[in-house]
């Protein structure tokens, strides 16, 4: 028996993978202080809750319409209207099992084998996967949170293929927590045009996010018809295991991923878009979220002020509940710095290598966890660097 040739260089997820090992360790009963997993370690909001299990108690346990009940489409829509002022009905959005699973459909729909993404690392682990499964090609630019890396038409246009058909942006970024400006949008914008591309902008930590504000590419003029926006419910209303996302896209390519869909999982799962609905509806979300954002930003705070007195070098993050942190002060590539780290000292973390080839040098810390975690952490790491002074 032989697995199929698309899978040559594809890893197990990264993120997913030390997650796993973490939880692993915790269950032999070692004292693990765990950064890997970017999952609010909140609960989801009781109304959330509540509504999924009235659907529940109402019978909502049946095959939905492929696309997302007809009520969730609608208030994804209107919210997204009243939030950046598009334009968007309910018929443009597909409800998906998850984020993921949207982009997952969106590569499918666009790349031909041979086909090429432009992707910006450090960028989330499960798009040059998603790319290459489907049979396309990654072609990578860099943009780490330095001003100096800023994207530009010009950084752009010294990457770029005719194979090339889409660009993945994802602002507040995941794993370097920055967030694109308006001027680095519309230079992606332009060259979206002038090279006749779509762009997949991956806006799922919009609501996460501290002192800069967030755009939606698809506002920026000329973009409704060439993007991709995808969303969801996991990190907003902390409701990672709920499986809810979406995407909206143009009439044709939405079309096309939703065959992707119909023919793999059929819909998002009946009560959790119930769930989702509420976490829309509800104007008790704003409260939760209001609040767990506030503790983000404390949390932040910390792990970056903590990281550098350790001598590590990281960028403080404007939005998602990640740090990058560059190890190579400390004498260690990101996967030796991982190991040690986990192996020695229990303290998980994700290595950089995952997010882009020239993340050797870096770990990420989700730090989607408690301050007494995060204090916990930060004086291990402070024994582990001393040992290897
Ligand atoms: N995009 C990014 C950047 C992420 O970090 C994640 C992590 N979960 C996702 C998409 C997928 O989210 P979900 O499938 O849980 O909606
Ligand atoms: N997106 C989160 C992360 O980056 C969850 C795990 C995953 O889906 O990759 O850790």
């Amino acid at each position: 028996m032989r697995v199929s040739r698309r899978f040559s260089g594809i890893a197990e997820s990264a993120t997913l993978k030390m997650g796993r090992l973490a939880k692993e360790l915790k269950a032999q009963g070692k004292p693990v202080v765990d950064f890997t997993l970017g999952e609010p370690d909140f609960d989801t909001p009781q109304h959330i809750k509540e509504a999924a299990r009235r659907a529940l108690d109402e019978g909502h346990t049946h095959y939905t319409q492929a696309a997302g009940i007809p009520e969730l489409r609608e208030e994804i829509a209107s919210r997204l209207n009243e939030d950046y002022g598009l334009d968007v009905r309910a018929d443009d959005v597909l409800v998906t099992p998850g984020a993921k699973h949207a982009i997952y459909e969106a590569f499918m729909a666009i790349l031909d084998a041979g086909d090429a993404a432009i992707l910006i690392e450090p960028a989330w682990v499960s798009y040059a996967a998603g790319v290459r499964l489907v049979g396309g090609e990654v072609v990578w630019t860099k943009r780490f949170a330095d001003r100096r890396e800023e994207v530009t038409y010009e950084r752009l246009e010294k990457v770029f293929t005719p194979k090339a058909k889409i660009l993945v942006i994802n602002s507040p970024n995941n794993p370097v927590g920055y967030v694109l400006s308006k001027k680095e949008l519309e230079e992606i914008a332009e060259f979206a045009k002038d090279k006749n591309l779509l762009v997949l902008s991956d806006e799922i930590y919009s609501k996460i996010i501290y002192e800069r504000e967030h755009i939606c590419f698809a506002t920026l003029d000329g973009m409704t018809e060439r993007t991709i926006l995808v969303d969801g419910f996991s990190k907003t209303y902390a409701m990672t295991g709920w499986r809810v996302g979406y995407a909206v896209a143009p009439p044709e390519i939405l079309n096309a991923m939703l065959k992707v869909q119909q023919h793999s999982v059929t819909c998002a799962t009946s009560f959790a878009q119930f769930g989702a609905l509420a976490a829309l509806r509800d104007e008790r979300s704003k409260e939760s979220l209001k609040e767990m954002v506030a503790e983000f930003k404390r949390r932040r705070d910390l792990i970056v002020e903590g990281l550098q007195k350790l001598g590590l070098r990281c960028e403080r993050p404007d939005g998602a509940f990640y740090v990058f942190v560059n190890v190579e002060t400390a004498g260690m590539d990101g996967e030796t710095f991982a190991e040690k780290a986990l192996r020695e000292f229990y303290v998980a973390t994700t290595p950089g290598s995952a997010f882009g080839p020239s993340c050797g040098g870096y770990v990420r810390f989700s730090y989607a966890t408690s301050t007494e975690s995060i204090r916990e952490g930060l004086q291990r790491l402070g024994r582990m660097l001393e040992g290897n002074a």
